[in-house]
């Protein structure tokens, strides 16, 4: 059947800092290659290869191009990376791709090496489907490498055409012989058909080979498999994925935060906040009729361009409201009011001040005659013309101008009577806590052992909104996998943004990084950040439908559990993010200099965001004091913080005096006088 069908088509993945930089040192892709040309029943065609270094996201990335696209690999073979050194990282990028494992071929691989070898049980093999792809990783030494796959290969195939979607009853039909026949292998143990004399052994614990326990690799190809300082559960306690700088991260997020999306809004006051996706030109003129500037007289200019002073009749009464005025002729006068219509005639405006009452009418109540006391008017003065100050057709407000909160732009619009606006539509922001012990913040009664108060959502909630976007409570999530999944699967549908707080840490219910991964097929494009606090913040995008079936990104901002930490992360992180979605700029918080008003300790290992108090004193600058001790649990540290002092990483103080950035959360503050 071998020689019937298709090839099966195999890629191989080196895994190797040292092979990444320079190609040409790799032996392993030769070497596997050749085991697939001899061993392989001209069965196998080895379609890919790529070397990549020591990279949890560099592998995966490989990997998912290989298994996720619309004509999967059968097999892909890693090499490397899989020790017990910290650089070693390969299980820990596989694992989490993989949708079942596939724990047989690893005794088989693991089995037959130890028979070489002892040291076969310092590699820490993956074996499973993703998909249609089977994965297997096999060390990265080219003879262990090639001994591991040596062992399986055989097998492999019915797996894989299994695994691609093939009916198995017709594979199965002949039983366990009809397979292993197919498969050139028996229950013996004994090989048939390959006529090359591999040292290989698939059945023993090493005591049915004819070679005693004998090393393959010398020591110096495996420095650090066999580090015994590493200690075997090293590895499984620290994270897999890289640690990003700051800068690294929010340029990561820019990347991967969706474009704005566009959408018609009526002008209203829900408008502030959001950004012009279009510009809007004035469809009316303000004003939209000659109006005068003061309370006066209007008076009709003689053609002679002289006004007189004297005694005038006052024949019209204009009120700044609605209604026709009659026409002022020459010689008269018109009593008007601050923004009231010139009467049709009118030329210019002389300010009450300027006159004097000179009588009345018969019952006592109108003014008859004025007299005006200056003969200095010009034409068309204390006169607002038609348009003066926006003129029909003109633009008033471009794309990319924000409708902000002090008003001016809203006042424009809602003067020239625009009804509707295009801007960028603001992220729906949801957000969820994470955690079994996780109780409402205002639950009744007093706390049983190991409850702790929700302090994450509703202060994140409190945050986002503060910056005026439209946030959805997505309640407490318990550390059960399904229900993650399930709460984050609905959110997708309400929500843009998913602010999850806690669960991102190591401990061994920490959920988000695999619900994003496995189940909700995510991205993680970073898992830890190199800051204090906040070093297990998680990124993800997960690729969903949208109601009308259109490819949406949602994103996933996974937050420490740690309050202080998750508020921080929220300034740091999601904002920009939002501000991004938003239109908004610039993103995130503003940035400024501040002053040191006393020492700040720094963090030797790692940039630190400090929670500071920044006022202005009289000299006219920014002053930045601590608000005091900042433990990542310590929500307290931000009570009174209007800032994040970026403090770097060092030994010692930066002194009193020193400047630093900071980002500005809050209003600032003011030095009592
Ligand atoms: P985790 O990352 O889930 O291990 O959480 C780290 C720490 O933060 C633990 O002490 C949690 O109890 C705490 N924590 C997690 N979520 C919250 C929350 N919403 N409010 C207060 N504390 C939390
Ligand atoms: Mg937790």
């Amino acid at each position: 059947m071998a020689t019937t069908n298709p090839k099966l088509k195999a890629a191989v993945l080196v895994v190797s800092e040292t092979a990444s930089q320079d190609p040409s040192t790799d032996k392993c892709i030769p070497v596997l290659k050749k085991v697939f040309g001899d061993l392989g029943n001209d069965q196998w065609h080895v379609s890919e290869t790529e070397i990549v270094p020591d990279n949890a996201l560099a592998i995966q990335k490989t990997i998912r191009t290989w298994t996720d696209g619309p004509d999967p690999i059968n097999l892909i073979v890693t090499s490397g990376g899989t020790g017990f050194a910290t650089k070693d990282v390969t299980p820990e990028a596989v694992t989490p791709l993989i949708d079942r494992h596939a724990p047989g071929l690893i005794h088989g691989m693991l089995t037959t090496s130890y028979a070489v070898t002892p040291f076969a049980l310092m590699a820490r093999p993956v074996a499973g489907l993703r998909k249609k792809t089977l994965i297997l990783t096999l060390p990265g030494s080219p003879k262990g490498a090639k001994e591991n796959l040596e062992a399986v290969l055989k097998l492999l195939p019915h797996a894989c055409i299994q695994a691609a979607g093939a009916e198995s009853r017709p594979l199965h039909a002949g039983g366990v012989e009809k397979l292993e026949k197919d498969a050139g292998v028996s229950s013996a143990g004994t090989t048939t058909g390959t006529g090359c004399g591999h040292h290989h052994h698939g059945h023993g614990h090493g005591h049915g080979g004819h070679a005693g326990p004998r090393a393959h690799t010398n020591p110096e190809e495996r420095p650090q498999s066999n580090d015994p300082s590493a200690g075997p559960t090293r590895r499984y306690r620290s994270s897999p994925y890289p640690m990003l700088a700051v800068d690294d991260a929010l340029k990561l997020i820019a990347e991967q935060t969706p474009a704005p999306v566009v959408e018609h809004v009526p002008v209203d006051m829900r408008l502030s906040g959001s950004v012009l996706a279009e510009d809007v030109k004035a469809t009316e003129s303000v004003p939209a009729f000659r109006a005068s500037i003061v309370d006066g007289y209007a008076v009709k200019i003689p053609f002679t361009g002289k006004f007189e002073k004297g005694v005038y009749p006052v024949t019209i009464v204009s009120h700044a409201q609605a209604g026709e005025v009659k026409e002022l002729r020459e010689g008269e006068i018109a009593r008007i009011t601050t923004g009231a219509p010139l009467p049709p005639g009118a030329d210019s405006v002389v300010m009450v001040e300027d006159t004097v009452l000179k009588s009345l009418t018969d019952d006592g109540k109108e003014e008859k005659e004025i007299e005006i006391l200056t003969d200095e008017i010009k034409p068309n003065e204390n006169v607002r013309e038609v348009g003066s100050d926006v003129k029909e057709g003109e633009t008033i407000l471009k794309k990319g101008e924000g409708v902000t909160v002090v008003g001016g732009e809203f006042g424009l619009l809602a003067s020239v009577g625009t009804k509707e606006v295009s801007v960028y539509k603001k992220p729906v922001v949801g957000v969820l806590s994470t955690g079994d012990e996780i109780i409402p913040h205002n639950r009744e009664g007093s706390l049983r052992l190991g409850e702790v108060r929700d302090t994450n959502r509703p202060t994140l909630i409190t945050a986002a909104r503060s910056h005026r976007f439209e946030v959805i409570d997505l309640g407490i999530v318990s550390d059960k996998p399904g229900s993650l999944e399930q709460t984050l699967r609905d959110a997708m549908r309400k929500c843009d943004v998913i602010i999850t707080s806690g669960g991102v840490s190591m401990g061994e219910l920490d959920l988000l990084k695999p619900t994003i991964e496995r189940s909700l097929g995510g991205t993680i494009h970073f898992g830890r950040v190199n800051m204090k606090p906040g070093k297990p913040t998680t990124f993800a995008t997960v690729p969903v439908k949208d109601n009308s079936g259109n490819p949406v990104t949602k994103s996933v901002f996974s937050l420490p559990g740690n309050p202080a930490s998750a508020v921080v992360c929220f300034h740091l992180f999601v904002l920009p993010a939002l501000h991004q979605q938003a239109g908004i700029k610039p993103l995130g918080l503003p940035r400024i200099k501040v002053i040191l008003d006393e020492d700040v300790k720094m963090d030797k290992g790692r940039p630190e965001y400090h929670r500071a108090l920044v006022v202005t004193k009289e000299d006219g600058l920014l002053y930045a004091s601590s608000t005091g001790g900042q433990r990542s649990s310590r929500i307290g540290s931000f009570r009174g913080a209007n800032a994040l002092l970026a403090m770097p990483q060092g030994e010692g103080s930066l002194k009193k005096g020193e400047k630093v950035e900071a980002l500005l959360m809050g209003k600032l503050g003011e030095v009592e006088r």
